[in-house]
């Protein structure tokens, strides 16, 4: 039987990174993926990385005439309700067709020694007579295939191929997403009718909506997106909203895609004896927008550096050894991402006209929070001073309602508690338990922002 150091299930951006960085650091890995190589990532074809984000991780940029390039700009906007108001952001922006850019990070790992196998799909773990994790054996057009590994690196997404595997007691949850921990994405691929129109400046994001416009590459060619939680019905419909509110240049659809992102708080574990899991089947999406190609990169650098290491030093891939993965992870970026989960359910409360008037006076959709977004906001005693004044001025002049404020003082205050409990996650596995049991009862309390869902449109879609 063959035998790897690294076992990775799952060809896209995480598997792929993760397989070259572990072949270049030395050690042997075989990636294994459902897909056949011609059918990797075409559920939707643009998506977008920020570009300090892809020399932070060393992706390689396209330039214009690459087969994967689509688009770059710097400084999308943040809109209102009605789109009278708008705030400017200073990321720059890299657009690629997903497909041709995995399909080079997978060359990219070949070449750096990983083996890749398309068309083969985890099955199970192989283990021995203790029980212990040794393996994998996948499914391929020739039956079933077995393969010794240190380390099974689940990749495979939402389906979480391996993860679902593990035992109910393992130190990594095992549990499969239900529709309310799912965003589901619908992009429309649009044409402006007025050929002036240069899709690029319109770019922007609708945060009461949950939608956003983008450049699809195309000359004129715009990717109107939107997300929800439930159903793609449920998005469909809100979309309805933001096309009846917001002027916007006309428009015909030239194709429609769908797909689904997590939208979970992180798990708590991502590892387990001689196994880790990574990217989008440990839910290390942003919680602000599912966004989760860059956001993963930062857990998978830290178990690089851990886990290489153990390999060097000869040392077995165990969760005791692994550990600090978790620990570093929430402090690097799985403490700021699980608090901000209560303070956004605690502002998708306002209602468009609430938000509006809050965007008009730069009350919490203020020019620092929204422009900086995924920066560091550096919010000054001064600005929260500002805003609370602003907050009480909305409520007495009856555009912001009482009941509403509340909702995002909840969301602060649970904020803080989740930052507080994540500083206290356990430096081995010895506390894990006991901790779970805190964070688990107050993610009880926080609920999801999918709980924010409008009943009537719940009852319309059968939901
Ligand atoms: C419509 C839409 C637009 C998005 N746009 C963006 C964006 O612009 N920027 C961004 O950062 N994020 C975006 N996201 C989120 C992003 O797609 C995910 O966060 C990201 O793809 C996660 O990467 P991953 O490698 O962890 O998992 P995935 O991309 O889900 O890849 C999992 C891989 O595992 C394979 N697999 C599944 N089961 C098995 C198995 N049993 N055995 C072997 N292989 C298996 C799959 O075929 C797949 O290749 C978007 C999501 C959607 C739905």
């Amino acid at each position: 039987m063959e035998k790897f150091d690294i076992l990775v299930a799952g060809a896209s951006t995480t598997g792929a990174w993760f397989a070259k960085k572990m072949a270049e650091a030395g050690h042997s890995v075989l990636v294994i993926e459902k897909q056949q190589a011609e059918n990797v990532s075409r559920e939707y074809d643009i998506f977008h990385m920020g570009k300090a984000e892809m020399e932070r991780f060393g992706l390689d940029i396209p330039k214009e005439g690459d087969d994967d390039y689509g688009f770059v700009f710097t400084s999308g906007r943040s809109y209102s309700p009605y789109g009278n108001y708008s705030k400017y952001g200073k990321e720059t922006v890299v657009g690629m067709h997903k497909h041709e850019f995995i399909m080079k990070m997978n060359r990219q790992a070949e070449a750096a020694g990983a083996k890749i196998i398309y068309g083969a799909a985890f099955n199970d773990f192989l283990k021995d007579e203790k029980g212990k994790i040794i393996g994998a054996k996948y499914i391929t057009d020739e039956g079933e295939q077995q393969v010794e590994a240190k380390l099974i690196a689940d990749c495979t997404g939402i389906p979480s191929a391996a993860r679902r595997k593990l035992p109910d007691n393992a130190y990594v949850e095992n549990f499969a997403l239900s529709p309310a921990d799912i965003f589901y994405v619908v992009l429309y691929y649009a044409k402006y009718t007025d050929q002036k129109i240069n899709p690029l400046d319109l770019h922007g994001f609708f945060m009461q909506y949950k939608s956003w416009s983008a450049p699809s590459g195309d000359d004129h060619g715009a990717i109107l997106g939107i997300g929800a939680n439930y159903d793609y019905a449920y998005a469909e419909e809100i979309f309805k909203d933001v096309r009846k509110n917001v002027p916007w240049p006309k428009y015909t659809v030239e194709k429609v895609e769908k797909g689904m992102t997590p939208y979970h708080r992180t798990l708590y574990s991502f590892v387990e004896d001689g196994f880790i899991a990574m990217g989008d089947t440990a839910f290390l999406t942003k919680p602000t927008c599912g966004e989760g190609c860059t956001s993963s990169l930062y857990q998978a650098e830290i178990a690089v550096e851990v886990i290489s290491k153990l390999l060097k030093e000869g040392k077995p891939l165990t969760k005791e050894n692994m550990w600090s993965i978790n620990k570093r992870y929430i402090q690097v970026q799985g403490k700021d991402f699980d608090s901000l989960r209560p303070l956004l359910i605690g502002i998708i409360g306002y209602d468009y006209k609430e938000a509006e008037y809050m965007f008009k006076n730069d009350i919490i959709f203020c020019q620092k929070i929204l422009g900086g977004m995924g920066q560091d906001l550096n919010l000054t005693g001064g600005d929260i001073a500002k805003m609370v004044a602003g907050i009480l001025k909305g409520v007495a002049t009856g555009n912001i309602r009482m009941s509403n404020v509340k909702k995002t003082v909840k969301g602060l205050m649970q904020s803080g508690e989740v930052g507080k409990l994540y500083d206290e996650y356990p430096d081995s596995p010895a506390g894990y338990f006991a901790w779970k049991a805190k964070a688990d009862a107050l993610w009880e309390k926080i609920g999801k922002v999918a709980d924010t869902c409008d009943p009537e449109i719940l009852r319309k879609i059968g939901k």
